[in-house]
């Protein structure tokens, strides 16, 4: 119940556009999120693989409504990939394909997301394409999948599957018979019955059998979660099928169990930090706010104490 209360706050665009100017909204997302700005981002991003992590850079915004406002957001991921490269920091970027306008022209998202990986595959860098809610999980797919052909684009751009969608076990299979790499994650929208498991056992059983899939197909995934049983049946399956832990990395976000984070690095495991910045933080505070409402009262009472 309340965590589809969170995802209907996230959607509403009156709500999120009082929060974003208000500074104890400011406040509020600073858990959260690395910062408003390149260099909040970069400087995170530093702090990170200081402690042996790497990190992917997300540039908060989503649902675009011109195609000044995407063009704008995709300059600013070129900045993000020249800017990793001149400091030598070890940080790939994720990105919304509605923030680089899908929804405003698709051919338009295409160009931009389209020089982004070529600008990436010249720096031999990645560009992750998040996975948004169910009206976009085929066209996200497909738009993976069409920017991956691209010659010299392979090993450049990849997707993300969620666990408590129905679909996963296919699309895991297509995207897999075209060796394109896949963060798992378990979902952080609002879906139908139909379309996903609407229990956590469900989620997370359905998670543990893709995770498996992923580690044996001899590509480099993601394992995205904080779940800690989860983590332990991952290191399990990976030691006894004999996974090297170099040939895929943990993911978890920014500002969320950093003590496990650490903890799977110093015991020799892979791990990449999710950190967005930017001042449209509003959707993603509320997500963040929703898998786990006790946040609500931790942000409260770090608020109260300032
Ligand atoms: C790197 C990364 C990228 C992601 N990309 C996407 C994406 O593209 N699309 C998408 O739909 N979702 C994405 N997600 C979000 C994901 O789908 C889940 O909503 C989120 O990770 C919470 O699920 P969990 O696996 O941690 O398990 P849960 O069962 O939700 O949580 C397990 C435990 O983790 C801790 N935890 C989890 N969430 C929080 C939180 N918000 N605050 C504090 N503690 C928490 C708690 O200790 C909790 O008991 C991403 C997650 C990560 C880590």
């Amino acid at each position: 119940m309340l965590r589809a209360f969170f995802v209907w706050l996230s959607e509403s665009r009156a709500l999120r556009a009082v929060a974003e100017r208000s500074s104890i909204g400011q406040r509020t997302s600073s858990r959260f999120v690395a910062g408003t700005t390149v260099e909040d981002a970069m400087s995170a991003t530093r702090t990170m693989n200081d402690l042996g992590l790497t990190v992917s850079i997300d540039n908060l915004g989503e649902n675009v409504t011109n195609p000044e406002e995407a063009r704008q957001s995709a300059a600013l991921y070129h900045k993000l990939l020249d800017e990793i490269t001149a400091r030598g920091l070890k940080a790939n970027v994720s990105l919304k394909l509605t923030h680089m306008g899908l929804d405003v022209d698709e051919k338009l998202a295409h160009e931009n997301v389209c020089s982004l990986v070529a600008h990436a595959a010249g720096c031999r860098n990645f560009v992750r394409v998040d996975m948004e809610g169910s009206p976009y999980t085929q066209r996200t797919l497909d738009f993976v999948r069409e920017l991956h052909r691209v010659a010299g684009h392979e090993d450049t751009v990849g997707a993300v599957i969620q666990s408590y969608m129905r679909r996963s076990q296919r699309d895991i299979e297509e995207l897999l018979a075209e060796r394109i790499r896949i963060r798992l994650c378990k979902g952080a929208y609002k879906e139908p019955p139909e379309l996903a498991f609407q229990r956590k056992s469900e989620v997370d059983s359905n998670y543990v059998e893709l995770m498996k899939v992923l580690l044996k197909s001899g590509v480099y995934h993601g394992i995205a979660t904080h779940d800690e049983k989860i983590i332990e049946a991952t290191k399990a399956f990976a030691r006894a099928e004999k996974v090297p832990p170099n040939s895929f990395e943990f993911q978890m976000l920014h500002g969320i169990r950093r003590d496990l984070q650490q903890k799977l690095v110093r015991d020799g495991w892979r791990m990449r930090v999710y950190i967005p910045f930017g001042t449209e933080w509003y959707p993603y505070l509320m997500r963040r706010l929703g898998e786990r409402p006790a946040n609500v009262f931790f942000i409260a009472k770090n608020l109260l104490r300032r």
